[in-house]
């Protein structure tokens, strides 16, 4: 298929780039498609949420008969937390596998809900295993749900979910996965690997803009959860079962914010779909990665764990070298990055997606070497205590 690459030269508004995991740069017609106002109860907008439900629906492929899709206001928070209290009966338990923030925050959204759960937290970035959660499952009967983060966005480690849901499934588990940042560009075979619901949001790998997210979930699955939510505007049943009867949303939808989405769906078709923006990712994260490793910098992850979403680069040791500094001097060359989140030693992050390809990751690589020298930092090679870090990975 074609790739418009017109459409990669944005941001043309002499706007920075951003280099961050959502919101992230759009393309301009993105944008345009805000420059209208819709009525949501108007038959025009209720066509646009039916098609926009019928595309991402047929990002599943042959599964797609099984699920449904269930738009849901707000962040991506908001919809993990409507996935829980949707999915997860009062009396079932959720065995929460945590890498980063996001598993973490799934495991307090649970505290919130008053819920049963068990946390595995193999803290900064080492990935869950399916060996411990077949342990796990088996030394706690009561466990129904597991959930699985598919890429951690904190480190930027593409966890092993295939391996995970076999663990969960082969011990009679439902599986719950938070796709957030990889849906639309990393491959989730929903023939193959049978999940309950997962959850994306507008503003990741589809490249929308910030204002919604969609549970796609079992049709069954969603009948079956009636009742189960502990909150009216969260519930993925009550949502989905207005939308089948009226074509409405529960309340008032983020009509703009649809409408670029819908834009944003054309694009990723036009592009090849999953594999054609997951190849140009991917192209993104191995051009960046290597001019970056040329300049000294070493990664958090070794490549087998490495996502083509966003990547953790540790901060140099040169003492010359500051991170605020850095930013602004990124940020004056028109990219703006991303703080990193590990606890033990320091780094940043640069993302992968949004609408960028490799001639943009070139710049970004130039800007990064160009950035060091004015702070004169010679190598951006990191301290010990980051490389020890990493061998845990490897043990
Ligand atoms: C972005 C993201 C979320 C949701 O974050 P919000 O800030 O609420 O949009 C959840 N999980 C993962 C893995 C994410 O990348």
């Amino acid at each position: 298929m074609q790739v418009d690459t017109q459409e990669i030269e944005a941001p043309r508004l002499g706007e920075p780039y951003l280099l961050t995991p959502g919101p992230l740069t759009t393309s301009y017609a993105v944008k345009e498609a805000m420059l209208r106002d819709w009525g949501s109860w108007d038959d025009d907008f209720r066509a646009m949420t039916r098609k926009m439900r019928d595309d991402l629906l047929a990002l599943l492929g042959d599964a797609k008969g099984d699920y449904d899709c269930v738009p849901i206001q707000g962040s991506g928070s908001y919809c993990v937390e409507a996935l829980l209290g949707s999915f997860v009966p009062k009396d079932g338990k959720v065995l929460v596998l945590a890498n980063g923030a996001y598993g973490l925050r799934a495991a307090q959204t649970m505290e919130y809900l008053g819920r049963e759960y068990h946390l595995v937290n193999k803290g900064d970035y080492l990935p869950p295993r399916g060996a411990e959660v077949a342990e796990v499952l088996a030394a706690d009967p009561a466990i129904s749900h597991v959930l699985i983060i598919h890429c951690e966005t904190s480190s930027g480690i593409l966890n092993p979910v295939e391996e995970l849901a076999d663990a969960a499934h082969a011990a009679g588990c439902k599986v719950l996965i938070d796709s957030m940042s990889a849906f639309g560009a990393i491959e989730l075979d929903a023939a193959r690997v049978k999940y309950t619901a997962m959850v994306s949001s507008a503003n990741k790998c589809i490249e929308g803009v910030p204002g919604f997210g969609f549970v796609i979930a079992r049709t069954a699955e969603i009948e079956a959860a009636k009742g189960n939510s502990h909150s009216l505007s969260l519930d993925v049943h009550a949502q989905w079962a207005t939308m089948q009867k009226t074509g409405q949303w529960r309340f008032t939808p983020p009509t703009h914010v649809v409408a670029a989405f819908v834009k944003a769906l054309e694009g990723h078709a036009a592009e090849g779909g999953v594999a054609g923006r997951g190849a140009r990712y991917t192209r993104n994260r191995d051009v960046m990665v290597g001019g970056m490793r040329e300049l000294g910098f070493e990664t958090l992850l070794a490549d087998r764990w490495l996502s083509p979403i966003i990547v953790t680069f540790f901060c140099p040791a040169d003492p010359k070298f500051d991170f605020t500094q850095f930013y602004e001097n990124m940020k004056a060359k028109g990219f703006i990055i991303y703080p990193g989140k590990l606890t033990v030693v320091d780094s940043f992050r640069v993302g992968c997606i949004g609408q960028m390809d490799e001639a943009v990751m070139r710049r970004v690589v130039d800007a990064a070497r160009d950035s060091l020298a004015e702070m004169g930092v010679a190598s951006a090679a990191p301290p010990e205590a980051a490389l020890d870090e990493r061998k845990k990975l490897a043990a």
